[in-house]
């Protein structure tokens, strides 16, 4: 118990790791985890299926009104689901990561998702949300905001490292993917991502997962006025 209650806000680009350290937050204030680029990649799941093509915003839109998605708020147990089936693998290959900014971008889709994530959000007493716009869009009045950032070629190092790459053009061609999709999420009409006005913005090229960790907890913690005990 850490006495926290609330919600905190995880927004970044890609490469941040910003999915472990927010399952890591909310594992340690024993707090909700909603991964809304779950939710983007499942989406984009069911226009893939649909056959839709990705300059037709009005077909994605349909595609995706169509589907019921289902996405879990456990940190430890991944549930993501598009019409009953199990699609936590698919969403994390090549083809939806190709696929998943034009999807993001049309604002029926988000409107769709957004509306969903801030029902998830409202069912939890603490959570923490990871996404690009949550803190902007999704939960402006969130208690806790926050950014977080990497210079990016240590964010395709990391990428890289999960993946098992070492190959320095497999590294090149990761960091081209990650700044492909960070200028396509940053420039969007919709909601592009960029830190909310009251974020603490947290730089985490010279720091290791566990100090990201215990400073967003320390700054959750400061927020609500309470001590973590063990
Ligand atoms: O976080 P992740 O890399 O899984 O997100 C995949 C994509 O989903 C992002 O590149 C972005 O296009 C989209 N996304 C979004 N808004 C969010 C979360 C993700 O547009 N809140």
């Amino acid at each position: 118990m850490t006495g926290f209650q609330g919600q905190i806000t995880l927004d970044g680009p890609s490469g941040t790791g910003k999915s472990s350290v927010a399952r890591a937050v909310a594992a340690r204030l024993g707090a909700a985890y909603l991964d809304t680029g779950a939710m983007y990649r499942a989406a984009t799941v069911a226009v893939l299926d649909a056959g839709v093509d990705l300059d037709d915003a009005e077909g994605i839109a349909r595609a995706v009104t169509a589907a019921t998605i289902e996405v879990g708020t456990t940190a430890g147990a991944e549930l993501v689901q598009v019409d009953g089936v199990d699609v936590a693998e698919r969403i994390r290959g090549v083809e939806v990561t190709r696929s998943v900014s034009p999807v993001s971008a049309v604002p029926a889709v988000r409107r769709r998702l957004v509306d969903q994530q801030r029902a998830l959000v409202a069912a939890a007493d603490a959570v923490v949300v990871e996404g690009r716009d949550i803190g902007t869009v999704v939960l402006p009045d969130a208690t806790v905001k926050i950014y977080l950032t990497a210079a990016p070629e240590v964010r395709a190092q990391r990428r890289a490292g999960q993946l098992g790459l070492s190959r320095p053009e497999k590294i090149a061609a990761l960091a081209a993917d990650l700044r492909r999709r960070d200028e396509y999420d940053s420039n969007r009409a919709d909601s592009p991502l960029r830190p909310a006005a009251d974020a603490v913005v947290v730089d985490s090229t010279d720091l290791d997962r566990d100090q990201v960790v215990d400073r967003v907890v320390e700054i959750a913690l400061s927020a609500v006025g309470a001590g973590e005990r063990s």
